[in-house]
């Protein structure tokens, strides 16, 4: 790329950046921010104008404006201007979602799959969704990137070492994914999409350094510094479900025991409420929300298992929380409808165990629920095509 057009490139991109961080801005103010000339940034907004990618909007009046004159023109981002297909490949199921150029979350479907199918099966299923979605409007040639996740161990390069819980090993998934999929694509860890799509979803707060807990068959693990993922040297990091924090315990996916995953998943909470254990096959996905209506009931079973759970949880978060001195914990997955509960249980304790005057994280729950993943795979296709890649969030 000559320059010329690298330069103008980049601008584009700081420009749809801008839009997407601060909402429909004056015309004045982007050549302002952009260090641009008049003509410069009329040029540039002209050519997005015609490709669709942004709109002018009349500024919304309000008492001190009216007073100026006839209403000004601002420039907003057009969010049919391109499409972004996450893909969360899950344990049997498939659930897609479209974030639109503004990353707003256009639609979500999911489908179930049999556990057994190869790895080139899944892909087929995922091709045909996507060719399924270009027979109509508006996303006919406007899907511009994908994102697929898997819960499981994933190189940079997208190709998956170990996905234990479908009997995936050593599978190039990227390789598998070109072969049918034209779009550039992305293939990420469920966690780190997950959290990526938390801090995407509200890009105006300065996060710092955020670290996210996916809890739910697993336990997957992601750190966020200044709203960049935290991958470590392979794209392998963060596996915060296998932090040892017992001697013994149940055997886990990664062979070891002691591991926090096997201490605060779904089978653990099934085995806590239950007091007795339960095989995988049998652990029912509905658990957490009948345990959580147990606890509005104050059954004793669902406190004691909330009460387990959240004292396992807290030994591993002590650990996180001296390593990373992290200014918000998140959590989120399966585990949603006790998650509130588990953190106000875990507050106190986690307080007087941290390293003396270290500040307790701010402790949430992510609200964005069952598609948490595809949408954060589809944020993390949506940030590699449109922001700048690699370089700050923040414009
Ligand atoms: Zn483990």
């Amino acid at each position: 790329m000559a320059n010329q057009s690298l330069v103008r490139h980049i601008n584009e991109r700081r420009l749809l950046g801008i839009l997407r961080v601060s909402g429909p801005v004056p015309r004045a103010e982007l050549a302002r921010r952009l260090s641009l000339t008049r003509a410069s940034i009329t040029g540039m907004i002209d050519d997005l104008l015609a490709r669709g990618m942004v709109s002018e909007k009349a500024r919304e009046s309000n008492a001190e404006r009216r007073d100026v004159g006839r209403p000004g023109i601002d420039i907003a981002l057009e969010p049919n201007g391109a499409y972004f297909l996450g893909v969360e490949i899950g344990v049997g199921v498939l659930r897609f979602a479209l974030l639109d150029l503004a990353a707003g979350v256009a639609e979500t479907d999911e489908m179930p799959f049999d556990r057994g199918l190869v790895p080139e099966a899944v892909v087929g299923m995922v091709a045909d969704k996507l060719a399924g979605l270009r027979q109509r409007p508006p996303y006919r040639d406007n899907i511009r990137a994908l994102g697929v996740t898997v819960p499981g161990l994933v190189r940079r390069d997208g190709h998956v070492i170990n996905l234990p819980i479908l009997g995936w090993k050593d599978v190039n998934l990227s390789a598998l994914i070109a072969a049918r999929i034209e779009l550039p694509c992305h293939v990420e860890n469920n966690a780190n999409a997950a959290a990526f799509g938390h801090i995407y979803s509200d890009p105006r707060q300065h996060h710092g350094v955020v670290v996210y807990l996916k809890i739910g068959t697993g336990c997957g693990g992601a750190v966020i510094i200044d709203d960049k993922l935290l991958r470590g040297g392979n794209g392998l990091g963060t596996e915060f479900g296998h932090l040892r924090i017992a001697a013994d315990g149940p055997l886990c996916s990664c062979g070891q025991r002691g591991c926090m995953e096997t201490f605060v998943n779904l089978k653990a909470l099934q085995r806590y409420a239950t007091n007795r254990d339960v095989d995988e096959a049998a652990t029912d996905p509905q658990l957490p929300e009948q345990v959580a209506a147990g606890l509005a009931k104050g059954d004793p079973d669902a406190e004691r298992a909330v009460a387990t759970l959240a004292g396992h949880l807290t030994e591993g978060l002590v650990d996180i929380t001296n390593i990373f001195d992290p200014d918000e914990v998140v959590f989120g997955g399966a585990m949603l409808p006790v998650l509130d509960a588990v953190v106000e249980r875990i507050t106190g304790p986690l307080r007087r165990r941290m390293v003396p005057g270290m500040s307790l994280p701010l402790l949430t729950v992510s609200r964005i629920g069952a598609f948490e993943c595809a949408i954060g795979a589809a944020a993390l296709a949506h940030h590699e095509e449109f922001d700048l890649s690699n370089l700050d969030l923040r414009t």
